[in-house]
């Protein structure tokens, strides 16, 4: 029988998020029934909710970074058991039977893969709903393990920060002895600073925020490069063998591309948009590449949780209750988080 979930979501774009209650499917035997602990605030979480990318689907209840523990698993469910520590990122279903399903990269799923909220469940019809909730109900293939070793209060970000950012750097084998950059220093530029310090790189926060400098080097990096410094920028041509572009929204990429090293790569992990400033003639003088990069598949995200478990990797979060979830958008949005905001979900029973 289908039970009724407390959440907060949006009616609409522009409108405030507000309490309401959200219809949570009976347990198929495939299920993990979980009660959220927490769940990180993505700026993908606003995208969806002014529906930037023209797919929204309301009332809507965003949230992707999600932790808790398994209340009830359905029938045939073997590798979950009441009590366990679990994660669910971006994805819930998918077709798991096309190529891209088979090697571990449901994100291509040829028949689209099932986005944990604002998406058509495949089965039911039925418009998913996310982790601004106090319970989810998914199933299997797209619940992780999280480590005992990691705090959970702490660990929600790395289902989408943390793997969005792992997959390029994995990806592209970044490692010791690179120069990397980081453009934009939020929920995803910290992972990204933390992580490619992790796998021995040298970083360099590149920043349009002076203020976030300190911040950056305690995070691990090695430099920080003002963006909004034409000086600054122009001394450090050609220095780059990655950047990582986590800038939300549409800008001019030709400073960026310049930064490279020839064979340099840039990856473009925030602005699903036009990419001004993209010139042949930066890529072609220089063997540069600009690639993209989305979220992970599951097994991947797998790995980075244990990747950050081994190296004890945990996001810098403020945590907070889920009424302030509206004004935690806006400081989002104004560039004013260090460096995501996480919702503690025991503030939805008070
Ligand atoms: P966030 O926490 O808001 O951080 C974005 C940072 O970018 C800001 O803190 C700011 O850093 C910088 N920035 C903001 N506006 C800028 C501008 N106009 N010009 C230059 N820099 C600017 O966002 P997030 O959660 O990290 O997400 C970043 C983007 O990635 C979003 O668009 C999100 O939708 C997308 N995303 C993509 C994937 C994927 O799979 N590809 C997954 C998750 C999220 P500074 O103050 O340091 O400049
Ligand atoms: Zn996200």
């Amino acid at each position: 029988m289908a039970t009724e979930a407390k959440a907060w979501g949006t009616d609409g774009p522009g409108e405030k998020l507000k309490p309401m209650t959200v219809e949570r499917r009976s347990l198929r035997p495939e299920d993990v029934a979980i009660q959220i602990s927490h769940c990180g605030i993505c700026h993908s979480d606003v995208h969806f909710a002014h529906n930037d990318w023209g797919m929204s689907l309301y009332p809507m209840v965003p949230g992707h970074e999600i932790v808790g523990t398994v209340s009830e698993v359905g029938q045939s469910v073997t590798r979950y058991q009441a009590g366990d520590r679990v994660a669910v990122g971006c994805l819930v279903d998918s077709c798991l039977a096309c190529g891209e399903c088979g090697a571990g990269h449901e994100q291509f799923c040829a028949e689209m893969p099932t986005f944990t909220y604002s998406a058509p469940d495949r089965q039911s019809g039925e418009v998913t709903q996310g982790g601004y909730s106090d319970r989810i109900i998914v199933r299997e293939e797209f619940v992780c393990r999280f480590p005992d070793s990691l705090d959970m209060a702490r660990g929600a970000p790395l289902l989408c920060a943390g793997i969005t950012t792992y997959s390029p750097l994995k990806r592209f084998g970044v490692g010791p002895g690179q120069k990397v950059g980081v453009a934009g220093l939020g929920g995803l530029g910290h992972m990204g600073v933390k992580l490619a310090a992790a796998m021995g790189a040298s970083v360099t926060m590149i920043t349009t925020s002076a203020a976030k400098g300190e911040d950056a080097r305690a995070l691990g990096a090695h430099d920080v490069l003002l963006s909004t410094d034409a000086a600054a920028l122009a001394s450090a041509a050609n220095r780059f063998d990655f950047i990582l572009n986590t800038i939300p929204v549409t800008h001019n990429v030709a400073p960026y591309l310049d930064l490279l090293k020839p064979n340099g790569v840039m990856v473009i992990v925030g602005a699903i948009d036009e990419l001004p400033g993209l010139h042949g003639g930066a890529l072609v003088m220089r063997n540069r590449v600009i690639a993209g990069s989305l979220i992970g598949g599951l097994p991947e995200t797998q790995e980075m949780l244990d990747f950050c478990a081994e190296h004890q990797i945990l996001p810098e979060v403020e945590t907070i209750r889920i009424d302030q979830v509206n004004e935690a958008w806006e400081r989002m949005q104004k560039g004013d988080v260090r460096y995501r905001f996480v919702i503690d979900m025991a503030s939805l029973a008070e």
